[in-house]
C-alpha cells in the first residue's frame, strides 16, 4: 500500500506543503512527475528551454531521493493514462498534490480526482504556490479585490495575523524504496538550447537595493527568481520571510504575483481571451502582420523596444520595465491586439505564467484590473532617457543602433499617440 505525491509547479523537496502532508501520512510515498503531452504538444518548438529547466529540476529532486534509497517516477503520458499505469503496478491509497489555479489544471485535477474517488483512493491538494489564495483576502463586502493597493493592504494585515507556515518536507523520509532513471531530453522529443538559468536564491544586497535600482535594466538589480517561482524550485514562503522588514517594494512585487493568481481564480474570463473590462473588447486593432514581425524580431527602429525583444529572444527573459515598454508599444504605437503580444511572450518567456502574463498585458493595454489608463502612452525615447540614460542596456542588445543599417522608426511617436487615442475613445464611447 502506497500513497503518491504528484509534483507539478512545486519542483522541490524543501518546504513543500503537499509533499510534507504526504510524507506525514500512513503509507510510503511514491514521488511522481508526469510529462503531459497536452502541454508538451502545445509548445511551438522542439527547443524549448522550459522543458530543459523542468528536467534539471527533476534531476535535483532525484539526487535527493537517491540519498534516501528512493527515486522519482517520471511518466510521459496523459495524467489519466499515467494513473491507470500506476494503478496496475501499485496498491494506491491516496494521491497528494498542491493547488494549481489555471483552468486546464482545474479540469485535469477534477478528472483525476473523480478517477481516484471511483476507486476509493483519496485525493488531497494543498496551498503551496501562493501565500493567500481563493477567498482568503476579500474586501469588507466579501468580494474579491480588483485594485492592487487595498488588496496588498489586506494581504499584509492577514499576514500579520497568521505566521508564515513552514512545511519541513525535507526532514521526512517516508518514501517507497526503488530506483529508476529519468528520461532524457531527447526521449521527450526535445533538443538542448544551451540557455543558462539563473540561480534559485536572491542576495540581501539585491533586496536592499531593489527600490533604488529595480527600474534600470542595465543594472541587473532584480532577483531573477521568476522562473523558479514559476516552477516552484523556490518556496514563496521563504522569499516573503526574506523580504519582510528589508524591502517593502520587493515584498509588493511578490504580492502582485498573488494578486494576479487571485484575479485568475475569481475572473476566469481573463484567460479565455477576454479583457477584464469587457468594453475594451470593442477595440478595432490594426493587426498589421509585417509590423508584428518587426516587433517580435526587435526591428522597430526604437532601440529600447528592440533591445527588450532581442533580450527576450536570446535569453527567455526581459526586464520588467522593458516588458512594460514593449507591451505598451505593441498595443498603443502599433495598435496590435494585446493577445498577440501575450501569446508571443507565452512562447518565449522562461518564466511564462498565465496569471502574471495575462495581468501584465491587460495592464499595458489598459483593459485589466488596476491597469495603466488607456491615455497613458509610454514615450520610448523618454523612457530611455529615464531608465537607460547611458544606453548600456541598448548597446548590449542593439549594438548597431547608431549605424545606418539600423531601421528607421516604424511609426512616428506623436502620430501613433493620436491614432491610438482616437481608437480607444471610439471603442469606449468617450
Ligand atoms: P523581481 O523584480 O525580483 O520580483 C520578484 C518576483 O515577484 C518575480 O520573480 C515575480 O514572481 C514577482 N513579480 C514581480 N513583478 C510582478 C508583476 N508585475 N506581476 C506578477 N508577479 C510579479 N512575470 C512572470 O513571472 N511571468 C510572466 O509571464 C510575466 N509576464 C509579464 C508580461 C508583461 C507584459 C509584464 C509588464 C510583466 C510580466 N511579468 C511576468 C511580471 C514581471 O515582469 C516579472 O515577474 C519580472 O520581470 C521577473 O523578474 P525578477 O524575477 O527579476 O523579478
Amino acid at each position: 500500500k502506497i500513497s503518491i505525491f504528484w509534483f507539478r509547479r512545486d519542483l522541490r523537496i524543501e518546504d513543500n506543503h503537499g509533499l510534507y502532508e504526504a510524507l506525514k501520512g500512513e503509507f510510503p510515498v511514491l514521488p511522481i512527475f508526469i510529462f503531459d503531452p497536452n502541454i508538451l504538444l502545445k509548445l511551438n518548438s522542439t527547443q524549448d528551454a522550459r522543458v530543459e529547466f523542468i528536467l534539471s529540476a527533476l534531476h535535483a529532486i532525484q539526487k535527493r531521493l537517491l540519498e534516501q534509497g528512493s527515486s522519482l517516477k517520471v511518466i510521459h503520458a496523459s495524467p489519466r493514462e499515467a494513473y491507470e499505469q500506476l494503478a496496475g503496478q501499485y496498491d494506491i491509497q491516496a494521491i497528494y498534490c498542491n493547488h494549481d489555479y489555471e483552468k486546464y489544471a482545474g479540469i485535469r485535477d477534477g478528472s483525476i480526482q473523480s478517477w481516484a474517488n471511483q476507486r476509493g483512493i483519496g485525493f488531497s491538494t494543498y496551498k503551496d504556490q501562493v501565500i493567500f489564495e481563493k477567498n482568503e483576502v476579500l474586501s469588507g463586502q466579501n468580494t474579491p479585490y480588483t485594485v492592487f493597493t487595498p488588496y496588498s493592504r489586506k494581504w499584509k494585515e492577514r499576514l500579520a495575523q497568521h505566521a508564515i507556515q513552514v512545511y519541513p518536507s525535507e526532514t521526512l523520509q517516508n518514501y517507497v524504496k526503488f530506483t529508476e532513471e529519468l528520461p532524457s531530453l531527447g526521449s521527450l522529443g526535445f533538443a538542448n538550447t544551451g540557455l543558462l538559468f539563473p540561480g534559485n536564491s536572491v542576495s540581501m544586497e539585491i533586496i536592499q537595493g531593489y527600490q533604488a535600482n529595480r527600474d534600470f535594466p542595465a543594472k541587473g538589480a532584480t532577483s531573477r527568481l521568476s522562473v523558479h517561482l514559476r516552477f516552484g524550485t523556490v518556496s514563496i514562503r521563504s522569499l516573503v520571510k526574506q523580504a519582510i522588514g528589508v524591502s517593502e517594494t520587493w515584498l509588493n512585487e511578490l504580492i502582485w504575483r498573488d494578486f494576479y493568481f487571485n484575479i485568475l481564480f475569481h475572473f476566469p474570463h481573463v484567460s479565455d481571451g477576454h479583457a477584464f473590462r469587457k468594453e475594451y473588447d470593442r477595440m478595432e486593432w490594426r493587426n498589421n502582420e509585417v509590423e508584428f514581425k518587426a516587433w517580435c524580431e526587435g526591428q522597430t527602429g526604437y532601440p529600447i523596444v528592440d533591445a527588450g525583444m532581442r533580450e527576450l529572444n536570446s535569453t527567455g527573459f526581459m526586464h520588467n520595465r522593458v516588458r512594460m515598454i514593449v507591451a505598451s508599444f505593441l498595443v498603443k504605437h502599433l495598435l496590435i491586439d494585446w493577445r498577440w503580444g501575450e501569446s508571443y511572450f507565452a512562447e518565449k518567456l522562461l518564466d511564462f505564467d498565465l496569471a502574471a502574463n495575462n495581468g501584465g498585458w491587460q495592464w499595458a493595454a489598459g483593459c485589466g484590473c488596476d491597469a495603466a489608463p488607456y491615455f497613458r502612452v509610454f514615450n520610448p525615447t523618454l523612457q530611455t532617457q529615464k531608465f537607460d540614460k547611458e544606453l548600456a542596456y541598448i548597446r548590449k542588445w542593439v549594438p548597431e543602433f547608431q549605424e545606418l543599417s539600423y531601421p528607421q522608426p516604424i511609426v512616428n511617436h506623436e502620430f501613433a499617440r493620436e491614432r491610438v487615442l482616437v481608437a480607444y475613445k471610439k471603442a469606449l464611447g468617450r
